[in-house]
């Protein structure tokens, strides 16, 4: 689906009500969550994971994770708006938040780790939506997964509502379930908002990475996740 269509078609519902029923079948979101009904004071934190002088997972063929994230959360981001969402970025470009006078990278890590956590758990935000790209040493393992905050109890309804849209639309495929953070994810671990990190793929899969860089389906991807969010009665 070409985005910029998707992306007229969604102003048209916002302005004309009476269409709102036929955007809901064409792309199969719901109009009925309670989110919904109150878009323009929601603000859904978006976090393109890593930055600065971490970049995350690198692929072999030197695709560099904290771009990628970058990338996605964009879209993301674009989609959210014209559809009448409030968002608030953790990050807007490569950099990271780190308070550059610290001394060592483990210091500054923390430091960007935290800042990144006040933002989850600031009083404007509603929800916090995380952006990742997955590694592991079997090359095979390919497909999205879903982490969320084991804190808040939607956090899991959000976790799985995504991994069905992202499973129905683009990963028939894919039998990896919505996974709760237990403990070693510190931002999912400390967040009081409902909160998830969708790692897209795995870098460590050639044949993903050339997926996850296609600008196409980096839009897909991401309107699969609005969905997943969509579809979540907060
Ligand atoms: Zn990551």
């Amino acid at each position: 689906m070409d985005l910029k269509r998707m992306f007229i078609c969604s102003a048209v519902c916002i302005i004309v009500f009476s269409l709102t029923m036929v955007f809901t079948y064409r792309y199969s979101v719901p109009t009925s969550a309670v989110i919904d009904t109150k878009r323009d004071k929601t603000v859904v934190v978006l976090d393109a994971g890593h930055g600065g002088e971490d970049g995350g997972a690198v692929s072999e063929s030197g695709v560099i994770e904290s771009d990628l994230n970058l990338k996605f959360t964009k879209k993301l981001k674009a989609i959210l708006e014209i559809n009448g969402f409030n968002t608030k970025m953790t990050r807007s470009d490569e950099g990271d938040l780190a308070d550059k006078s610290l001394k060592t990278i483990a210091e500054r890590k923390k430091s960007d780790m935290y800042k990144r956590l006040d933002i989850y758990n600031s009083e404007i935000s509603n929800v916090a939506i995380s952006i990742h790209q997955n590694m592991f040493p079997a090359i095979s393992c390919k497909g999205s997964q879903v982490f969320f905050s084991g804190r808040v109890p939607i956090a899991e309804k959000l976790a799985n509502n995504i991994t069905t849209a992202i499973k129905e639309d683009l990963q028939q495929k894919n039998i990896r379930e919505s996974k709760p953070a237990g403990g070693n994810i510190f931002l999912l671990d400390n967040a009081r908002v409902p909160a998830v990190i969708v790692e897209c793929g795995f870098l460590s899969n050639e044949d993903e990475v050339k997926t996850l860089c296609d600008v196409n389906y980096q839009k897909k991807l991401s309107f699969s996740i609005f969905k997943g969010f969509m579809n979540t009665e907060f």
